[in-house]
């Protein structure tokens, strides 16, 4: 299953994300060490949003092919500076099309979305949920994956005004009633905030006085990396944490 992180803190290089740590997200991809629920490698796509310093509107670097296959990437990711920054490696579940608009994150104005994860009793589990969002969202979906359409019902939720955590955490209770037994680690930010679940793959969480990276593994050995329990939304900005019970 997928491997996604985001950041929020000073500027860094994206490659102290993608390349530099031990387990990197670029090692994650061909030597993950905590997938759950199928897979055994991320090589289905890959992709990277970050904001510009000074940006509210995130940029974005997505392919289908295995990250450690772009070879132009490592220079790019070391010239390339943010504070902001959200990047994840695909696993295509079985009867998942292999494309990059099927490779998160998925993005719209200052929003940018990544799940970790699988729907049960796709597609036909999801059928009421997706009728309740407007046909033009269904009809323009980024491809025909449960990723793909948990964004678009996440999205509807922030148009509508929602703010990403409670976005979140409606989508996954309405998904789990649907769908129940579905993987759902879902992360979005705006780039000052962090929202992720915690639902069925794991995830865990490293914080300094004015930095804050959530991976679905962490990236190096160190001891101050916090597991953030199953059943969980973690709410997050440069220098804040919060972890509750998703449900409550
Ligand atoms: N089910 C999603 C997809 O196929 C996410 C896969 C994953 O987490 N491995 O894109």
């Amino acid at each position: 299953m997928c491997r996604h992180l985001a950041y929020l803190g000073p500027p860094i290089p994206l490659s102290g994300l993608l390349f530099d740590p031990p387990h990197s997200l670029a090692r994650q991809s061909w030597a993950p060490q905590d997938m759950r629920g199928g897979g055994t490698i991320n090589a289905d796509g890959f992709g990277i949003g970050w904001f510009p310093p000074g940006s509210d509107v995130p940029l974005r670097y997505r392919r289908d092919r295995p990250l450690w296959t772009d070879a132009d990437l490592p220079a790019l990711a070391a010239a390339v500076s943010s504070g902001a920054v959200l990047a994840a490696v695909r696993s295509a579940t079985v009867g998942m099309p292999v494309v990059e608009t099927a490779a998160a994150p998925f993005a719209e104005g200052p929003w940018l979305f990544s799940h970790n994860g699988k729907v049960t009793g796709w597609p036909d589990s999801v059928a009421d949920l997706a009728a309740a969002l407007p046909v033009r969202d269904l009809l323009t979906l980024d491809a025909p994956t449960d990723s793909a359409l948990l964004w678009a019902l996440v999205r509807h939720r922030l148009r509508a005004g929602l703010d990403p955590a409670g976005a979140l955490a409606e989508v996954v209770a309405l998904m789990s009633a649907a769908a129940p037994g579905s993987r759902l680690n879902l992360l979005v930010t705006d780039g000052t905030t962090i929202a992720a679940t915690a639902c069925g793959h794991a995830l865990s969480v490293l914080a300094s006085s004015d930095s804050v990276l959530v991976a679905s593994e962490p990236l190096s050995p160190s001891d101050a990396w916090r597991p953030v329990p199953d059943g969980s939304l973690l709410v997050a900005t440069a220098s804040t944490v919060s972890v509750k019970g998703v449900a409550s």
